[in-house]
């Protein structure tokens, strides 16, 4: 059943009280539960009794006069629809009190019952519709204030706007500080963004966008930048103009941010903050359409290697190879121009781009400037370093079809640059493509040969000068290629360490050359005794973690004595990290494997480090020898370098002795071994290498007059 409207009357006269009494219950229609109180304070206590649908009051009570009984009510009351009962002369109080929230009113003797239950009616309606306004207003609020939006209204007829304080705060304007104005707003906004915010806004209002959502600008008091999201929907009058749009405001710079971060990180490298390789692709790539449209644009790709950065990384820590990164880093970024960039793309490897310039006499120019900054000494761990750099150059060419081909141009280049030596450049040009073509081209031919078996051993002998008897062989490889013919080693060996291939083709050799030893042993034993058998190791073999087990492995299928073996290590492959190299040969040494170091005095050791280094046996290279008859200065040096061996107790062998003149020379230096054209060249059969070399009579060549470079080999075997 429907419950009746709870009615509360303030009314002290009795006969309007018996009007009201009439009025509210003849009306049949309405069920009507009603309550009379005479003064304010009866009103208050039968309203906390029983709260009241409405209250209809009179002005004039005993306890309350004028707009202050309406007031004390409302208080009381506050969600309770209040009608208003004056007399005649207050009407202009019963309209103050309409102002105050009062729902009607209604001047005494001028109202019908009917008008008087309409008004009560209607009064309850009002109420409960504002009461659940205002509860959604507030709803609305909280949820605004929860989600840190900011609320904005705009009037577009009046051209009035209203913001909340939470909009005005997201400027940094305290409450109440904004003009209520659209041009106040705009000129809030980054000026590059307010035209396509302002489209943004027209487009909705036209009716060609469902709604507003736009993401710019807007500039802090404070002189920052703060991204902001604006979404709004316009309210259109019956002829469906835009009359009104509003909507909310939020703060998304911190997404922003963290959207232009993720960017910043994916293109850039987090030690250094240089570019990395995919954003210096992506320039080069610019770069290359720009200078496809206007062939005035010439571009230049620099690819730059820091030498020796490995050793600072071994011997200081990586700590300190991070610092001098950034160092070369900014070094570089100061020596370009803002335009051009720099980018990290591998370890100690950086790339820049140089943009709109002359030609490659400027780029070399450039190069040079680079190099002399980078060559700077650095402060790092308490000592100060001189670190240099190889660079390689490359022009943009027509025939570059990708950025990457740019980049291996000037990787090959660099690469050339750094064999030359430390610390150099070089442009690159269609030679050195030629020259890396050609190199692949051998290596997938060496692979086919290995397979083939057309990579074999030759053996050379290494004699004792004061006796000539044969003390060992040197292992060198032979690859006789169908179509090529012999190619030298001295062309093949580079190649196969290049590629990697020098892995397979070294473990191939060695098996290759302790299998013949293993095969002719009876006789070798027969005539040589304890021959020993030298073996090449090339640099990159040298860094290899896996040498050693190889290396034993071998020994131990062919059943072959450690002591029996000798490894050759160039002085250039050694020294690149000789304390490494060190540490990794000890437990081959232990074995008594020894270790020579080949082709002596073309590297850089220093005299004083030699007594440290894992050697027994310095290898003379053959250039010094080639010069000693005729060269004093080769002389002197080869003199020096036998002294100093034998004062650290090292052995000295001689390589390429092809004259009787060179011999001579040689053992009266205190040469102990010697190797070269005169005793034997490398042969494929072991079994031809005779037991000693017998020196043949000064007297008879003279009289020759014949200069003898071929072999003099004594009789074969057991000779
Ligand atoms: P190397 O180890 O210094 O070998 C000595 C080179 O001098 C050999 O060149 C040898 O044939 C040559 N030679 C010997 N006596 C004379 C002479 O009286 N006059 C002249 N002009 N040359 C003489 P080859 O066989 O061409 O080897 C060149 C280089 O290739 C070797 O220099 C070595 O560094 C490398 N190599 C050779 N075989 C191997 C190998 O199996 N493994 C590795 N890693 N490198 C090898
Ligand atoms: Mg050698
Ligand atoms: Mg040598």
């Amino acid at each position: 059943m429907k419950k009746a409207m709870n009615v509360l009357v303030l009314e002290d006269t009795e006969a309007d009280r018996l009007f009201i009494e009439d009025a509210l219950t003849l009306d049949g229609a309405l069920e009507l539960d009603v309550r009379f109180a005479g003064t304010v304070s009866e009103l208050i206590d039968a309203a906390r009794h029983q709260q009241p649908d409405v209250v209809l009051i009179d002005l004039c009570v005993p306890d309350s006069q004028g707009l202050l009984t309406f007031r004390t009510a409302k208080s009381h009351m506050p969600q309770t629809p209040i009608v208003v009962q004056s007399g005649l002369a207050e009407e202009e109080l019963a309209v103050l009190a309409l102002s105050e929230g009062a729902q009607d009113y209604l001047v005494k003797g001028r109202f019908s019952h009917t008008q008087l239950v309409r008004s009560l009616r209607f009064a309850v309606q009002r109420q409960s519709t504002e009461n659940a306004l205002r509860l959604s207003q507030q709803r609305y609020q909280l949820a605004a204030a929860g989600a840190n939006d900011g609320i904005w209204d705009w009037d577009l007829v009046k051209g009035e706007l209203w913001v909340s304080p939470r909009w005005a705060a997201m400027a940094g304007l305290p409450d109440g500080c904004m003009t209520n104005t659209p041009e106040a707003w705009m000129a809030l906004v980054l000026p590059s963004d307010v035209h396509a915010f302002a489209a943004a806004i027209a487009a909705h209002a036209d009716g060609i966008t469902p709604h507003l959502e736009h993401e710019h600008r807007i500039v802090h008091t404070d002189g920052s930048c703060r991204w902001v999201m604006c979404r709004g929907l316009v309210t259109r009058d019956e002829q469906g103009t835009a009359v009104r749009m509003a909507g909310s405001l939020t703060d998304v710079t911190a997404r922003k941010q963290a959207e232009a971060q993720l960017v910043h990180d994916a293109l850039h490298d987090r030690l250094t903050g240089l570019a990395n390789r995919v954003l210096c692709l992506d320039r080069i790539t610019l770069a290359t359409s720009r200078a496809q449209r206007n062939s005035s644009r010439k571009f230049a790709v620099l690819f730059i290697d820091l030498d020796r950065f490995k050793l600072v990384n071994d011997s200081l820590g990586h700590l300190a190879g991070d610092a001098l990164l950034v160092e070369m880093a900014n070094r570089l970024g100061h020596t370009v121009r803002p335009t051009d960039t720099v980018a990290r793309i591998g370890g100690d490897e950086f790339c820049v781009v140089l943009e709109d310039i002359g030609g490659a006499a400027a780029a070399m120019r450039i190069t040079e400037r680079i190099q002399k900054a980078l060559s700077m000494p650095v402060a790092l761990a308490n000592t100060e370093l001189v670190v240099t750099a190889s660079i390689g150059i490359a022009m943009y060419r027509p025939g570059h079809t990708s950025p990457e081909d740019l980049i291996r141009d000037a990787d090959l280049a660099m690469y050339r640059a750094k064999e030359g030596g430390k610390a150099r450049h070089k442009l690159f040009d269609s030679g050195l493509h030629a020259m890396a073509v050609e190199q692949l081209q051998l290596e997938s031919e060496l692979r086919q040969s290995i397979k083939r078996g057309e990579v074999h051993m030759a053996f050379q002998p290494i004699v004792q000068l004061s006796t000539g008897l044969v003390v060992s062989v040197e292992a060198l490889a032979r690859w006789q290629h169908p179509v090529r013919g012999a190619v030298s080693p001295d062309k093949f060996i580079p190649v196969a360490e290049e590629t990697g291939l020098i892995v397979e083709l070294g473990g191939h050799l060695l098996n290759l050359a302790l299998g013949s030893v293993a095969d002719n042993e009876r006789q070798l034993a027969n005539r040589h005794g304890t021959l020993r058998l030298a073996f090449n190791i090339s640099a990159r073999q040298l860094w290899e973690p896996g040498l050693v087990a190889e290396i034993l492995a071998a020994l131990q299928y062919h059943q072959f004595p450690a002591e029996r073996l000798v490894l050759e290590i160039t002085e250039s492959a050694l020294m690149r990290d000789w304390l490494r190299a060190a540490s990794m040969l000890e437990p081959l040494r232990l074995l008594g494997v020894s270790v020579h170091l080949d082709d002596f005095g073309t590297g850089y050791s220093s005299l004083s480090h030699l007594q440290r280094l894992p050697i027994d046996t310095l290898k003379v290279d053959r250039s010094f020898v080639a010069g000693i008859v005729d060269c004093q200065s080769d002389l002197e040096i080869v003199r020096a370098i036998t002294n100093m061996a034998h004062s650290i107790g090292k052995t000295v062998i001689a390589e390429g002795i092809e004259t009787l003149a060179q011999y001579e020379l040689l053992r009266s230096l205190g040469v102990q071994e010697g190797q070269g054209w005169l005793f034997c060249k490398p042969t494929r059969l072991l079994s031809d290498i005779p037991k000693a070399w017998i020196r043949p009579e000064i007297s008879q060549r003279q009289a020759d007059g014949v200069r003898r470079t071929g072999p003099l080999l004594s009789s074969g075997f057991g000779g």
